[in-house]
């Protein structure tokens, strides 16, 4: 089963694949996590990726299919695979075809996480992650036990440069014009689920599991 997550920046994108890979064994493939990686091993990718990713615009094509698509062909033929924040543009749409297509498989799903644009928005602004375990935390929503350290592992928290206000908003300008598009790009494959991405976590699981027809 292969699923397309989408939905705007601040949408839960994330957390719902994460508990998608915990709870149901999916391979959880997100470039943002795989070029946060890269930047911080020092990589050559991770390099390139930086100054896009610092100033919210989207990284080149071309890198992300051959960092996706390797993944993909790594990954056990009958494994679940949720795909977060990837495709996020039309050529990325029909490369994740093509490479699927190759593996004699195909999309089960595009799930559209939607959410109103001033919730997004306090959502990316409050946000931090712990910078040794990538746990995520939310200083209205989800604080720490202790202030500024994970609950998990008491590594430091921190606020993702491109979740600061300015960069949120121009991922969001990136959003509508590259990635919106994909709605209509899996509506016309009859692909689309819908899902209500407001109120907390297990809320907006249950709803997007039930979309996608998993046992509760
Ligand atoms: P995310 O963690 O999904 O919010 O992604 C963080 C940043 O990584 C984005 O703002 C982009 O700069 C880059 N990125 C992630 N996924 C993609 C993608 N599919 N295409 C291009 N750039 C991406």
């Amino acid at each position: 089963m292969n699923v397309v997550i989408m939905g705007p920046p601040g949408a839960g994108k994330g957390t719902q694949a994460k508990r998608l890979a915990d709870r149901f064994g999916f391979l959880h493939l997100s470039p943002g996590d795989l070029l946060r990686q890269a930047v911080k091993d020092g990589t050559e990718l991770g390099a390139k990726a930086k100054t896009y990713m610092d100033s919210g615009r989207l990284v080149p094509d071309r890198l992300i299919i051959e960092l996706i698509g390797n993944r993909i062909r790594e990954a056990q033929p009958d494994r679940r695979v949720v795909f977060d924040g990837f495709p996020r543009t039309l050529p990325q749409a029909d490369a994740l075809g093509v490479m699927l297509a190759d593996l004699g498989q195909g999309l089960d799903a595009a799930v559209n996480v939607v959410l109103p644009d001033e919730e997004a928005i306090r959502r990316l602004t409050g946000r931090r992650v712990c910078r040794k375990c990538g746990a995520n935390y939310h200083l209205a929503f989800k604080a720490p036990a202790k202030e500024g350290l994970c609950d998990l592992c008491g590594g430091p928290l921190y606020q993702r440069t491109d979740d600061s206000e300015a960069t949120a908003k121009a991922r969001f300008e990136v959003y509508r014009r590259e990635t919106e598009p994909l709605i209509g790009y899996y509506g016309t494959r009859k692909l689309v689920q819908e899902v209500d991405g407001r109120g907390d976590v297990e809320e907006v699981s249950r709803r997007l599991e039930q979309a996608l027809g998993l046992p509760g």
